[in-house]
């Protein structure tokens, strides 16, 4: 597996793992807040409902009281006051003052005038059932608390279900306007909770909320708040609205579930830039990795590999960092330097070897082997160019009487001045001397006729007659002597290089046989 694969095999779980953990952290933490904040917020507004009630109670008992404490009430209730009912207590005083029935209770606690108002015929009507249900709804309250109807402080107010139908009341003391008593009865004025009122509530706490009233009085009813999530949109908050400990109704208000809403959009914000982040950090490090390490290290590896495959030793690699890749780089090239000039002088050495073993150790000219290589190749060469190529075979005369006389090193010696002489004699370029064996020689001599040949053989004759070697036991000169037979031809499909040789061979057989110290010609 390549490095950058392996690198993203990492980094690609570990940037998971970080949305993962990133994404329970806000689910688990953030999340949780803001459906606090909003369960907070909703009780808040919650309770401006029940504050809106409670003004309601205290504005109906405010007015409650100015009636009770007034001397025109204290002189009716008293039934000194014919003209009460006509000037306060008409439909007109019902609506005004927005409440829908009031009872006048006197000193006896009996009930000495009520009325009862219509809304949809704006007129008090006359509701003998209704009006028994409140003073038997009441009565219990009425009758046994010890009501201290002088103090202008002794009230009740509050909420009470008359023929279920939720109502808030005040009972005031009837005084003078001095707020003095004896008392002489009391008022009870009540409203109804009804849907009017409510939505009238909706509109002033922009709370949408609801009732029901208590149906069920032998239950147990807690005055704690119930919070349900309907869905995702509302939150329900309910609680059970308590009179003097008495259960009247249950309130349910509705809110939509905005923070939490808000909430979701940023955890998901959170989670979308962390996702965002972490793909941005991810790719920074690629890039950071693929400058700083993969490309370096892939750059050594093309390099290392084409090296090795090319066998150029004389390529470098180029990463000039300062860090440990640039290092493996620079000590790469060291180890290429090494490589190198092993290589040169492995070159040199293979050179050194091939030119020994194509050179004769005792004459220092080619030998056999280099003959054979050079005849050949030159003969492709003619015959390419179909042109003359022609050889001299030499032979040392009596070569061995010489041994005899003089000894096999000045033997040795006298081989190595002979080569010498052949060797000088030859002027192209492609001319070669070679020691074809023991005191044999032979001149290969490409783009040359027979003529030539024989011209040149005419001058190694002269040459080594010229060196004056002596030769004591010579049997055809005083001194050293040699024959030659020449051989020349243009190479073709009939003939070979073999025949060349034998050709050349045969002539020097027979200038041995014209008794040495000459040559002959085969054409
Ligand atoms: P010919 O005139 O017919 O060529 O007679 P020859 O004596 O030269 O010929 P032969 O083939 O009978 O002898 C060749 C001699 O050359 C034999 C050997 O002692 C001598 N010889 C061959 N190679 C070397 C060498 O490397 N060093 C020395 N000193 N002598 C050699
Ligand atoms: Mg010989
Ligand atoms: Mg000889």
């Amino acid at each position: 597996m390549s490095l950058s694969k392996k690198i993203l095999y990492i980094l690609l779980p570990l940037l998971a793992a970080l949305v993962a953990v990133s994404f329970f952290a806000q689910w688990q933490y953030v999340f949780p807040v803001f459906k606090q904040l909003e369960r907070k917020d909703a009780i808040t507004n919650f309770e401006r409902v029940i504050a809106r009630f409670n003004e309601d109670i205290v504005d109906l008992d405010l007015h409650n009281k100015d009636w009770g404490a007034w001397d025109e009430t204290y002189a009716f209730i008293q039934g000194k006051n014919p003209d009460y009912i006509e000037g306060n207590l008409g439909a007109e005083s019902f609506r005004n003052g927005q409440f829908d029935f009031l009872f006048y209770f006197d000193e006896a606690k009996y009930l000495y005038w009520h009325g009862i108002y219509d809304s949809e015929s704006h007129s008090l009507v006359n509701d003998g059932s209704f009006a028994q249900l409140v003073v038997d709804r009441l009565q219990a309250k009425i009758s046994t608390v010890e009501l201290d109807l002088f103090s202008i402080d002794t009230h009740y107010m509050g909420f009470v279900l008359i023929d279920n139908k939720p109502i808030v009341y005040s009972i005031r003391p009837i005084l003078t306007s001095r707020e003095k008593g004896p008392s002489k009865g009391f008022i009870l004025r009540g409203r109804y909770i009804d849907p009017n009122l409510i939505s009238d509530f909706i509109k002033q706490t922009r709370v949408r909320f609801e009732i029901s009233p208590v149906e069920d009085w032998s239950k147990k009813y807690s005055d704690k708040f119930t919070i349900t999530e309907i869905d995702d949109e509302t939150l329900e908050v309910a609680r059970y609205v308590f009179s003097y400990d008495v259960p009247v109704m249950l309130v349910t208000s509705f809110f939509p579930r905005d923070i939490t809403q808000q909430g979701k959009l940023a955890v998901q914000s959170a989670l979308f830039a962390s996702i965002l982040l972490g793909f941005l950090l991810l790719f920074a490090l690629w890039i950071t990795l693929r400058k700083v390490v993969l490309g370096p290290v892939t750059h050594l590896t093309h390099k290392a590999t084409a090296i090795t495959n090319t066998k150029d030793y004389t390529k470098r690699t180029q990463v000039e960092t300062s860090d440990e890749i640039g290092e493996l780089s620079r000590q790469l090239n060291k180890m290429l330097d090494v490589i190198e000039s092993r290589e040169a002088s492995l070159e040199e050495v293979l050179h050194r070897l091939k030119e020994l073993s194509m050179t004769d150790s005792l004459t220092q000219i080619s030998n056999r082997l280099k003959f054979d290589s050079v005849s050949q190749m030159e003969w492709r060469r003619m015959q390419r160019e179909t042109q003359p190529i022609s050889m001299i075979m030499c032979d040392v005369d009596y070569f061995k009487q010489y041994n005899d006389h003089y000894g096999h090193v000045d033997g040795d010696e006298c081989l190595v001045k002979i080569a010498k002489t052949l060797s000088d004699s030859v002027a192209r370029p492609a001319d070669l001397v070679a020691r074809y064996g023991g005191e044999e020689f032979v001149i290969l001599l490409p783009s040359t006729d027979l003529d030539g040949a024989i011209h040149l053989a005419q001058t190694v004759l002269d040459k080594v007659a010229a060196m004056q070697l002596p030769h004591e036991n010579s049997d055809v000169a005083p001194h050293v002597t040699v024959s030659l037979g020449i051989a020349s031809v243009v190479p073709n499909e009939d003939n070979s290089l073999r025949q060349l040789i034998t050709d050349a061979d045969n002539a020097l057989y027979q200038a041995k046989q014209n008794g040495r110290n000459t040559l002959v010609a085969r054409p």
